[in-house]
């Protein structure tokens, strides 16, 4: 009889702070880091010290600058540190010249921090689209090895729903190559549904998750997960916290942000320990060192901006 392979899941953290970004978002305009991204990361730092789970955190370039003792933090508690931009600007929406511009910041920011080579990146909102696949060419460029920003579904701002789910090196122009690693789906009704963390894992019973490991491991895939600081806060996240005087309009944005985001909550952190205690999990470093990722891949074409 055969001895069932386990599969090794991959923990990854968008380490960006929700506040800075949404009040961005609200007053268009740009604001530094709040001191709620301290509290969040050491909730979720315990938590993997606790299960002596490493990660790979996705530094946001702008986080990094204005905290760097933040990623030096991280980086000391033997996680990965890997790049999650500059600015978070959506890829699509930047030029081939904008975005190389962002990331080549946000990776040399996190190299003078901690002194280590930084070899993976995720895009803001997984927006490298099949429009925005020139940027993986610009990644391998800029000495990236791999990368985890392709979500195969269909999804109003983001997803290729029919990119191959499996982590694979795809040949790019100039004979350079890159790992892509998407975010975990699942197969439902014909259709890729997400399976990697953000509301989902937020909103459905531990049981439905424990399930979706296992069929997702069962065909020999990693679970490619995301999470963000915010979502372990111990206290209820506000929007509009250190706006001052909130337009209706700010107010009634601030109000939809936090209710959404709030949801389920606070049942994340009990059930990502209960994971971390069922399933095995490591960074995509560690994961692609002992990793058979196959023939490479020609990437159908990556041309564009
Ligand atoms: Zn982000």
């Amino acid at each position: 009889m055969t001895k069932p392979v386990v599969v090794t899941n991959i923990l990854s953290i968008d380490l960006e702070d929700w506040h800075q970004l949404v009040h961005r978002r609200l007053k268009n305009a740009s604001s530094s880091p709040s001191a709620n991204v301290d509290r969040q990361l050491e909730t979720l730092l315990a938590l993997l010290d606790e299960h002596k789970v490493k990660a790979t955190f996705f530094t946001l370039g702008m986080l990094a600058e204005a905290r760097p003792e933040l990623v030096q933090r991280v980086a000391n508690a033997g996680h990965e540190i890997a790049s999650h931009g500059y600015a978070h600007r959506r890829v699509y929406q930047m030029t081939r010249r904008e975005f190389h511009a962002d990331t080549s910041r946000g990776k040399a920011l996190l190299e003078s921090i901690t002194g280590q080579e930084v070899c993976g990146y995720r895009a803001a909102e997984f927006s490298i689209t099949r429009p925005a696949l020139w940027a993986l060419e610009v990644l391998a460029e800029l000495g990236f090895e791999y990368d985890s920003s392709i979500f195969p579904i269909h999804h109003r701002r983001y997803g290729i729903a029919d990119f191959d789910p499996r982590p694979a090196r795809y040949q790019l122009a100039d004979r350079r190559s890159l790992i892509e690693i998407p975010l975990a789906t699942q197969r439902r009704a014909g259709q890729n549904v997400p399976f990697s963390g953000g509301g989902y894992f937020r909103l459905w019973p531990l049981g439905t998750l424990v399930r979706g490991f296992e069929r997702v491991n069962a065909t020999g895939l990693p679970v490619t997960t995301y999470f963000h600081p915010y979502e372990f806060d111990p206290e209820r996240l506000d929007a509009l916290a250190g706006l001052d005087r909130p337009s209706l309009k700010q107010r009634v944005s601030g109000m939809r942000l936090n209710w959404h985001q709030n949801l389920g909550r606070n049942s994340l952190r009990v059930k990502l320990g209960e994971l971390l205690q069922r399933f095995r999990f490591t960074t995509f470093r560690e994961y692609l060192e002992g990793a058979d990722l196959g023939e490479s891949r020609t990437l159908f074409s990556a041309a564009g901006r």
